[in-house]
């Protein structure tokens, strides 16, 4: 089927066609076939010939990568939620590499989208799109992690630039990143939340020191970043001096929309394959714990995708990421680590010992890998529940969102914190 009317116009079943025909125009032949039959020999060999970064591009330019954004900036194409969605099936039915920009398609852009200057969009979109430059968010920091408003480092306005010092922490991908979303006190006589501005900077720029990290995985995913005098034009600032706080909520609220399996990041996945898998790769056990666990599974993994949609719809009709994000960022943390653990488990002692490989192996080849398995099952399942043990921290921990749902959503009076209205400065802090 070919058509020439605008992707908008189409309905979910001519988009499915029209996007299986561009993949199958655009990816090596035979990639589709090989999906349908499941030849993994031929998917590993057909993968290879794939060069990843030229891939992004196509895949970004073409709209595919963020199909919701307005096609205007150089990469979507500006359809509804729904529409996209028929897109993403048939991206994820035919496991297609998309871009390992994460931070950069879950919170940058949307960020960007809502504040930036008509300038700033047209700059750091397209860019951020085709994986040609990844974002990194700087927010917390030692002293300043669930009360990130708190923190410390600094920006001093110096004629159209501004001046940074401080220390940021866990900062994922800072090692790849052109881009970071700061947030910075650019006036600290001012209480907590309001003496805050949020920039956009250039993780190149001199003063900035990138240190990775190592997690229990092997993995080194995220970073202790310092800044030492580092220059940020005042063009770079992202809404206005002073409002950092409530630019840096609508990062945290699309944050928790990729973290709860409703974005293109997470979902249910078990080592990067989706929970139907560990299904069907145990649908003949006989052991009546293990097919009630897998029942189990089987039943929450639908409850979130449910409450994902009802999320889902809300936006649809034009409101932003609001608290029930955290609902599902709630679930989808506590579930995937039971889901991890079940699949080590079902694993028997496969899951534990193993020979060969490190456990960080395919690590840059899981970078371009969403809804796809990679590797050797096994390690991916083990690397799988040790990575789970950070879902319940990374993006606010489960605390956290029980103090938001607890507040913003039953309405339930604030937590007491004395810190709230006095100066910054005058905040009594370690260190
Ligand atoms: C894998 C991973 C990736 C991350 N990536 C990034 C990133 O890219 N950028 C970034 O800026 N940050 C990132 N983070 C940091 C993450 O946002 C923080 O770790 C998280 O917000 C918790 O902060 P903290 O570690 O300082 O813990 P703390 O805030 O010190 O909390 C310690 C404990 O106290 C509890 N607690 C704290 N305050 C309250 C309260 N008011 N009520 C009840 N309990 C409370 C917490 O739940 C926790 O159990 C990442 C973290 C992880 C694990």
């Amino acid at each position: 089927m070919t058509t020439t009317a605008p992707a908008t116009e189409l309905t979910v079943e001519e988009l499915r066609e029209q996007t299986r025909e561009w993949l199958r125009e655009n990816l090596p032949a035979g990639w589709l076939e090989a999906v349908d039959a499941d030849d993994r020999e031929r998917m590993t060999a057909l993968r290879r010939q794939l060069d990843y970064s030229e891939w992004c591009v196509r895949l970004g330019e073409a709209g595919y990568a963020t199909p919701t954004w307005p096609a205007e900036y150089g990469a979507g194409l500006s359809l509804s939620p729904a529409q996209a969605k028929a897109v993403n099936d048939v991206l994820n039915h035919y496991r297609v590499p998309r871009p390992f920009n994460i931070i950069g398609l879950g919170m940058g852009g949307p960020t960007v989208m809502t504040w930036g200057t008509e300038e700033q969009k047209q700059r750091l979109l397209r860019p951020l799109a085709t994986n040609e430059e990844i974002w990194c968010q700087l927010f917390s920091e030692p002293g300043a992690g669930s009360d990130v408003a708190g923190l410390a480092t600094k920006a001093v306005r110096d004629g159209d630039e501004w001046v940074v010092s401080g220390q940021k922490v866990w900062t994922t991908l800072a090692h790849l990143s052109k881009w970071g979303m700061l947030l910075a006190r650019t006036n600290p006589d001012l209480p907590k939340h309001r003496g805050l501005t949020y920039f956009v900077v250039d993780m190149h720029a001199p003063g900035v020191d990138v240190r990775p990290l190592v997690q229990i995985t092997g993995d080194a995913e995220f970073n202790e970043v310092f800044f030492d005098e580092v220059r940020i034009p005042d063009s770079m600032r992202l809404g206005p001096e002073g409002d950092g706080w409530r630019v840096g909520i609508t990062t945290l609220m699309n944050e928790r929309v990729s973290l709860s399996g409703a974005g293109s990041v997470g979902g249910d996945a078990v080592g990067g394959s989706p929970v139907t898998q560990l299904l069907d790769r145990h649908r003949g056990t006989s052991d009546p714990l293990a097919r009630q666990r897998l029942a189990q599974a089987y039943i929450e993994s639908r409850l979130i995708r449910l409450n994902n949609q009802r999320a889902g719809d809300k936006r649809k009709k034009g409101a932003e990421a609001g608290p029930e994000g955290s609902i599902t960022k709630l679930m989808q943390a506590e579930f995937n680590q039971r889901l991890q653990k079940l699949a080590v488990d079902l694993q028997g002692v496969r899951g534990v010992a193993w020979e060969g490989e490190e456990l960080s192996a395919h690590y840059g080849e899981r970078l371009g890998v969403v809804g796809g398995a990679v590797g050797d099952d096994d390690l991916e399942i083990v690397r799988g529940f040790l990575r789970a043990q950070a879902n319940t921290i990374e993006g606010g921990t489960s605390d956290i969102m029980r103090n938001i749902l607890g507040e913003r959503v039953l309405g339930l009076p604030k937590e007491p914190d004395v810190s709230r209205e006095i100066p910054w400065k005058d905040v009594p802090r370690s260190g």
